[in-house]
């Protein structure tokens, strides 16, 4: 029997584990992965921390892979071996409850997810129903590419959803793994862009990334700065940090939206007054599915986007985790796998 090298989590609040384990055959509708690269996600505490409800243990984390099929099964034609694609936190859905009956298939009762309901992509393979698949471009580096998957498609599904349009004044709070896409995304979108970060470390960086605007938080009021500049029409939150998000209600300016990326379980305190005068919207936004992340992928290619990443052999998982968990990456840390 063929084996393939993979970094599990054994049961919760393990390490990661080096396993030899039998490459996986696709079953009907499904396709087999060879992994080239996947990124490390803050999403992944969900599996090796056990904070997810029904995870079965062992479980292969992973939800931000680049690779290219390798093996089809029955009933799969509209892929076929040696393309190239990405999965992404969205692992595949019903087609039979209300939602997908709507074609809104983030949001299935039944959504699968990579690496977490199954085995994602700290392996050498995988396999994943055709219809979380998103074709990638060829000309895209892998390891770059590959935080598109769940950091790429959050930020430019968030942003191209929103209620901004070209010119707005668009703000990205947090200049992190997700926040350094998000400035590049909004600034090749068009919009007045503005970053916001809690040092004056970020300043060139931001710049770098495509800002109009940098906003120190550490020195000024985040609102107060985007009032003077005629307030927000979106914010978008990346930071875990609910206080931080929720400070930033009163920058937004007529029919501005906060729109929430970044997780966090702490509440957040705002009233109903800040809200009902200037018509504002505090609202969520999921990640995508397979189509929305190949246009991700797509968007960037054409415009140049790129993850800031650190590469780590797959065998340097609990490494690459620690440092992620710490704040410490610049900006996204990747498995290099095939
Ligand atoms: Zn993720
Ligand atoms: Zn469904």
């Amino acid at each position: 029997m063929k084996t393939m090298r993979a970094m599990q989590v054994l049961k919760a609040k393990g390490n990661f584990e080096l396993r030899e384990l039998p490459i996986p055959e696709p079953a009907s509708g499904q396709v087999r992965i060879k992994v080239q690269a996947c990124g490390i996600c803050h999403s992944d505490m969900f599996v090796k921390e056990g904070l997810f409800p029904g995870i079965e243990y062992p479980r292969t984390p992973g939800h931000e892979i680049i690779g290219s099929i390798d093996a089809i099964g029955p009933e799969v034609t509209r892929w076929k071996p040696d393309d190239r694609v990405g999965v992404g936190w969205h692992g595949g859905h019903c087609f039979t409850c209300n939602n997908c009956r709507h074609g809104d298939f983030i949001t299935c009762d039944h959504e699968k997810i990579a690496g977490l309901t199954f085995d994602g992509g700290y392996a050498e393979y995988m396999v994943v129903g055709q219809e979380a698949l998103a074709m990638a471009p060829r000309q895209l580096n892998a390891l770059e590419a590959a935080p598109l998957m769940c950091a790429g498609v959050t930020t430019f599904n968030a942003l191209r959803n929103s209620g901004a349009r070209w010119g707005d004044l668009v703000a990205i709070a947090g200049i992190g793994g997700l926040g350094h896409l998000g400035v590049q995304y909004a600034r090749k979108m068009g919009f007045r862009t503005v970053a916001i970060s809690n040092s004056a470390s970020k300043r060139d960086l931001a710049a770098h990334l495509g800002a109009h605007v940098y906003i120190d938080a550490s020195k000024t009021s985040a609102a107060q700065e985007l009032i003077k500049l005629g307030g927000a029409r979106v914010i978008l939150a990346t930071a875990p940090n609910a206080k931080s998000a929720a400070a930033l209600v009163n920058g937004l300016g007529v029919h501005g939206q906060l729109v929430l990326v970044g997780v966090s379980g702490d509440p957040m305190e705002f009233t109903s007054l800040q809200l009902i005068a200037q018509n504002k919207t505090v609202l969520g936004w999921p990640s995508g599915d397979g189509m929305d992340s190949q246009e991700t992928l797509e968007f960037s290619a054409l415009t140049g986007v790129t993850a800031m990443v650190e590469r780590f052999a797959l065998e340097k998982a609990n490494e690459a985790y620690a440092r992620m968990l710490s704040n410490q990456v610049r900006f996204r840390a990747v498995l290099a796998i095939g």
